[in-house]
C-alpha cells in the first residue's frame, strides 16, 4: 500500500516541561513514532526545556529510557532511536527565572515552524507566553500547545485567556483536549457528514436518547491530592465529555475548517440547559480489597469530592428537543470503557407477528480500550425455523483496511503534527472553553452551598445506586460497561 503519510513542515518544537510525566510517556515517545513513520522532516528539532540542569547527551539518556518504558513495538528499533534522539536537544529554564532564554533564543532557527508545547502546570502559562515574547523567542508565526486544566472556573479560564491573549493571538494558541484527537472522534463527524444515510435521522424524530460514558479502572492513588482539588466534573466533564457531546450535537458546519466547526460545537455548549440538582448523581468509590478508598487516595478523610459523576441534561434547539443526554464518568468502575451510544427510537409498528422483543438501532462509537465503532441492526436469525428476529453489531471498523503498516497515529501523535500544520479544528478555542465554564459553574456551585455528599459505591462497578435510578426513573438503561 502506499503510504499515506505527508510529512510536515520543517519545526523547532520546544517542550516546557520536557522531563515531566507527560512529555516522556506521550509526546516524545509519540514525536518517535512520527519520526519513523516517515512524517517528520529530516532536520526537524525538538527542544526539552525544565529547571533540571542537564546537557542534550543527558536529555538524550533520559528520553532513551522513556521510549524504553512508555513505547510499544518501536522501541525494538534501536537505529531507529539513535536517529531519533540526534534530533533532541535540552535547555536549562526556569518558566519564572531569567537564566537558559538567550541559550534557547540562540538554538531557534529562522525559516522553520516555532511550536512550544507547555507541558508545565497552568500557573507557569503566564510567565512562559511573557518571556517568549520578551525575549523575541515567539512572534506572530509562532504557535503555543497548552495543557490542560484549561481554569478551574470561568473566572480563572477568563483570566488565563486574557494573559495568554496579551502576547499571542488567538490563532497561535492550541488548547489540547487528547479526546479530540483519537481516530474515532474524527470517524464520527466523517459518519455524520460524509454518508446521506445517517443526518437524516440525527434529531429528535428518530433518536430516543444519547449515552456517554467514560470509565476508568483505576483510582486516584498517587495523585489524590491533586485531584481532590477539581474532581469528576472539572477533571472530565467540562472538557473531554463536554467535547465528545458537542460533536455528537452540534449542526453541520458549512465546511470543515476550524472556525466553521468550532462555531457549532460553541452554539451546542451554549444551548446546553442549567442542570437540576436531581438531574446529578455524584459518588465517591469506597474501600475495596484491591486498593483504599477516594478519601484514603485523596488523603482527605472529609473529601466532598466527585471520583464519579452521573448526569442528564438537555440541549435547547429544535434538534433536540426533549431528547436527553446521559453523561457518566468514574474511577475505579467495572473496566475501562469510553463509549459514545446514539440510541434510535422503536419500531412505531412491527408486521412481525410474534416479536415481542424491543428492537432498537443503536450506533455505538468506542473510544476505549479500542477505538471503533458499530451499528446494531435488527436482522432475521439465520436458518429455518421461522421469521425470528435478532439484533447483531454490524461492524463499522475500517482498521484492518489500512493494513499493518498504517496504525492509526494515537492521540497526541496527530495533534501534535496539527500543530506544526497549523490546523486547529481538533483544538479548544477560547470562547468555547469559556461557554463550558460558564454551564458547569451553578452546577458546582449548587454543590458548594449545599454541602453536598457524594454518594458512595462499591470500586468495581457501575458506580452509586443513583445513577441506575437516573435513567430507570426515564424507563431507560445504561449500557453494560464492557472492557
Ligand atoms: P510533571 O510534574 O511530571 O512535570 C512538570 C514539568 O514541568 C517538569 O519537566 C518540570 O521540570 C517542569 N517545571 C516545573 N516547574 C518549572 C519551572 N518553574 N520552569 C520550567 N519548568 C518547570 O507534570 P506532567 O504530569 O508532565 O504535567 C504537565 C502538564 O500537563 C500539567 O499542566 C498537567 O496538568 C498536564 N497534563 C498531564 C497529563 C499526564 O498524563 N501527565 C495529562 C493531561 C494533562
Amino acid at each position: 500500500m502506499v503510504s499515506r503519510v505527508i510529512p510536515v513542515d520543517n519545526f523547532d518544537l520546544v517542550i516546557f516541561g520536557g522531563t515531566g510525566d507527560l512529555a516522556r510517556r506521550k509526546i516524545l515517545p509519540g514525536l518517535f513514532r512520527r519520526f519513523r513513520s516517515g512524517q517528520l522532516p529530516a532536520e526537524a528539532r525538538v527542544i526539552g526545556a525544565a529547571r533540571s540542569e542537564m546537557d542534550d547527551a543527558g536529555y538524550r539518556q533520559m528520553i532513551r529510557e522513556a521510549i524504553a518504558e512508555f513505547g510499544s513495538e518501536e522501541k525494538e528499533d534501536a537505529d531507529g532511536i539513535d536517529a531519533f534522539l540526534e534530533r533532541l536537544h535540552y535547555v536549562a529554564i526556569d518558566a519564572m527565572g531569567e537564566g537558559g532564554w538567550k541559550q534557547l533564543r540562540d538554538l531557534m532557527r529562522d525559516g522553520v515552524v516555532r511550536a512550544f508545547y507547555f507541558s508545565v502546570a497552568p500557573s507557569l502559562f503566564g510567565a512562559l507566553a511573557e518571556r517568549l515574547h520578551e525575549h523575541r523567542i515567539a512572534d506572530g508565526e509562532s504557535r503555543i500547545v497548552v495543557e490542560k486544566p484549561f481554569g478551574r472556573d470561568l473566572a480563572s479560564a477568563k483570566a488565563l485567556n486574557a494573559t495568554l491573549a496579551e502576547h499571542f493571538d488567538e490563532s497561535q494558541i492550541y488548547r489540547i483536549d487528547h479526546y479530540l484527537g483519537k481516530e474515532t472522534v474524527q470517524n464520527l463527524m466523517a459518519t455524520r457528514f460524509g454518508n446521506v444515510l445517517f443526518e437524516p435521522l440525527w434529531n429528535s424524530h428518530y433518536i430516543d436518547h444519547i449515552q456517554i460514558t467514560v470509565a476508568e479502572t483505576v483510582g486516584v492513588t498517587g495523585r489524590g491530592s491533586y485531584y481532590d482539588k477539581s474532581g469528576a466534573m472539572r477533571d472530565m466533564v467540562q472538557n473531554h465529555l463536554m467535547q465528545l457531546l458537542c460533536l455528537i450535537a452540534m449542526e453541520p458546519p458549512s465546511t470543515y475548517d476550524a472556525d466553521t466547526v468550532r462555531d457549532e460545537k460553541l452554539k451546542v455548549i451554549r444551548a446546553l440547559q442549567p442542570v437540576e440538582p436531581h438531574q446529578v448523581v455524584r459518588g465517591q468509590y469506597e474501600a475495596s480489597q484491591d486498593g483504599p478508598s477516594y478519601r484514603e487516595d485523596a488523603e482527605n478523610p472529609r473529601s466532598f469530592t466527585e471520583s464519579f459523576l452521573a448526569l442528564k441534561c438537555h440541549i435547547a434547539n429544535w434538534r433536540w428537543a426533549k431528547v436527553p443526554f446521559y453523561i457518566r464518568t468514574g474511577k475505579r468502575m467495572k473496566a475501562r470503557s469510553s463509549e459514545i451510544a446514539v440510541v434510535f427510537k422503536d419500531l412505531g409498528h412491527s408486521i412481525f407477528e410474534g416479536d415481542t422483543a424491543r428492537h432498537r438501532n443503536i450506533l455505538s462509537i468506542q473510544l476505549q480500550p479500542n477505538e471503533g465503532m458499530d451499528l446494531q441492526v435488527t436482522i432475521k436469525e439465520p436458518g429455518p425455523g421461522g421469521m425470528r428476529l435478532v439484533d447483531v453489531p454490524l461492524d463499522m471498523t475500517f482498521a484492518d483496511a489500512l493494513g499493518p503498516d498504517q496504525e492509526a497515529p494515537d492521540a497526541y501523535e496527530r495533534l501534535i503534527m496539527d500543530v506544526i500544520r497549523g490546523n486547529q479544528t481538533l483544538f479548544m478555542r477560547g470562547d468555547e472553553v469559556e461557554a463550558a465554564w460558564a454551564w458547569t459553574d451553578p452546577i458546582i456551585e449548587g454543590w458548594e452551598a449545599r454541602n453536598d455528599v457524594p454518594k458512595l459505591y462499591e470500586a468495581g462497578t457501575a458506580g452509586p445506586e443513583d445513577a441506575m435510578m437516573l435513567m430507570h426513573r426515564d424507563g431507560r438503561r445504561w449500557r453494560e460497561i464492557k472492557g
